[in-house]
C-alpha cells in the first residue's frame, strides 16, 4: 500500500448495497473521494472504482480532485492486482452527491424587511468544529446555496454557552471568505442590513 501523506486519512465502511468504500479525508478540505468496491450482479470479480466528493460545479470539487484522483487512482491500481479486475481509469464524479445518511443540515433563509424577498441563507453546523468539518457542510450544501445564489453563511458551533458567544462564521457565496470568528453583535448587525437595504435602492430610484 502507498503511504498517505499526513494530511489524509481514511476509513473503511461497509456499502448498504454489498461492497466495501475506502472514504478519504483531508484535514482542510474535508471529504475528499471514495474508492469503491463491488461486487456487480452476475459477475464474480470485483469492481473498483474511484469517485471524487462534491458537485461538479463547485469549484472546491477541482481542488479535491486535484488532490485524490493521483493518490485514490494509485491505491485503485494496487487494489486491482490483488482482487485481480480491471479499474475504471476514471474517476467518477457523481452527477448529485447522495445525501450523506443520518445527518439532516438546518438551514435557514433570512428576509426582506418589505417585500419579504429572500436576502441571505444561514447554514447551522454544529459539527463543523475545524476547517474540514466546515468544508463537509460547504460541500453538502453547494447545490442548495448556489441555485439560491443568496448571500450564504455556515456558522459553526457557538464557543460558549451564552447569547453572546462567538461561533466560526464561512462565508461561502457568492464568493469564499476566510472563516471569522465573530459574536452575534458583529454578525447581525450583516444580516440586518441585508434585509433593509433589499427594498432600499427601488425607493430611491422611485423619487
Ligand atoms: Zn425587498
Amino acid at each position: 500500500m502507498i503511504s498517505l501523506p499526513p494530511d489524509i486519512t481514511f476509513e473503511k465502511r461497509p456499502l448498504p448495497g454489498g461492497g466495501w468504500a475506502y472514504e478519504f479525508r483531508h484535514r482542510t478540505l474535508g471529504a475528499l473521494g471514495r474508492i469503491l468496491l463491488q461486487s456487480l450482479p452476475g459477475r464474480r470479480d470485483t469492481y473498483i472504482s474511484c469517485e471524487v466528493a462534491g458537485d461538479p460545479a463547485d469549484p472546491r470539487t477541482a481542488e479535491r480532485r486535484a488532490i485524490f484522483e493521483p493518490l485514490g487512482l494509485e491505491i485503485a491500481r494496487q487494489m486491482e492486482q490483488i482482487v485481480g479486475s480491471p479499474t475504471d481509469k476514471r474517476p467518477i464524479v457523481p452527477p448529485a452527491p447522495p445525501a450523506e445518511p443520518g445527518e439532516v443540515v438546518e438551514s435557514k433563509l433570512m428576509q426582506c424587511s418589505t417585500c419579504n424577498a429572500f436576502v441571505a441563507m444561514l447554514v447551522f453546523a454544529p459539527g463543523a468544529t475545524d476547517a474540514g468539518r466546515f468544508e463537509d457542510y460547504a460541500r453538502r450544501m453547494y447545490p442548495e446555496y448556489s441555485r439560491r445564489n443568496l448571500p450564504t453563511w455556515i456558522i459553526g458551533p457557538a464557543s460558549g454557552p451564552g447569547p453572546e458567544d462567538s461561533a466560526d462564521i464561512l462565508q461561502v457565496w457568492p464568493t469564499r471568505k476566510p472563516l471569522q470568528r465573530l459574536t452575534p453583535a458583529q454578525f447581525n448587525p450583516r444580516l440586518d442590513r441585508l434585509a433593509a437595504n433589499h427594498c432600499r435602492p427601488k425607493r430611491n430610484s422611485m423619487r
